[in-house]
């Protein structure tokens, strides 16, 4: 069964196009990158998929799944912002612990996810602290941690990178692409960064102006694009 399917997606913003007939379907354990420049529809998309902007027309399954209507906290789904969204008065336990609080599981099973997730992740010398003590790399994989507690089917990360140093960024597509081989959750991945796409995805959509150019896997795209655009943007001569 497909992990998810998107079928005819399409967002206004007022009078503005902002997705236009979006059309994906993406299978269980894939790693999939949506790539394009800045204001192309990323987040958009993403935030339709997470639940938290509702889309003008089309559907969005997950597991076989309708969405429409389901609440963001009944999808079974986690999400990575670029901001990393952590609450900065709670020690990194409880900002990993709180989304499960929220939902009421019992605190002995919070404290077991949480373990396995900080062993998994190497955090574990952290937990105690807040996240003010920690570096750019540190926050990011608490806030990695703190997607992963749940457990999801689904993963969507936006632009989890961007506010890392070059070096930093280089480590933790890495440590992203090992982590996905160990869970093998479907992965949504967000970025304007057409190496990162390359080095990361099992397949790629190349979005412009609202609109899936080209989805392929990495070597497709660079030698067959489909347009001028993909051409360009992914870097191959046209
Ligand atoms: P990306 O993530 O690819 O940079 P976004 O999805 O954030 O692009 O934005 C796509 C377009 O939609 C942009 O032109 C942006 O200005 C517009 N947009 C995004 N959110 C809103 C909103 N809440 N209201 C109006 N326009 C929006
Ligand atoms: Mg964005």
């Amino acid at each position: 069964m497909a992990a998810m399917t998107i079928s005819d997606l399409h967002k206004r913003f007022g009078p503005v196009n902002v997705l236009k007939g979006i059309n994906l379907e993406i299978a269980d354990g894939e790693f999939i990158v949506l790539v394009g420049p800045s204001g192309c529809g990323k987040s958009t998309l993403l935030n339709i998929i997470a639940g938290l902007e509702h889309q003008s027309d089309g559907t969005v399954e997950i597991g076989g799944r309708r969405m429409n209507g389901v609440a963001p906290k009944d999808r079974d789904i986690a999400m990575v912002f670029q901001s990393y969204a952590l609450y900065p008065t709670m020690t990194v336990r409880e900002n990993m612990s709180f989304g499960m609080e929220c939902r009421g599981v019992a605190r002995a099973q919070q404290g077991e996810a949480v373990t396995r997730v900080a062993r998994l992740l190497q955090i574990e010398p952290l937990l105690d602290r807040k996240p003010g003590q920690l570096s750019g790399g540190q926050r990011q994989r608490v806030a990695m941690g703190r997607a992963l507690v749940r457990d999801p089917v689904l993963f969507l990360f936006d632009e989890p990178l961007s506010n890392l140093d070059a070096k930093l960024r280089v480590e933790m597509r890495w440590e992203i692409k090992q982590l996905h081989a160990r869970i093998g959750s479907t992965i949504v991945y967000v970025t304007h960064d057409q190496i990162e796409a390359m080095t990361m995805a099992t397949r790629i959509a190349v979005m412009h102006q609202g609109e899936v150019q080209q989805f392929a896997d990495p070597d497709t795209l660079y030698n067959r694009p489909a347009n001028l655009f993909v051409a360009r943007f992914m870097g191959a001569p046209p």
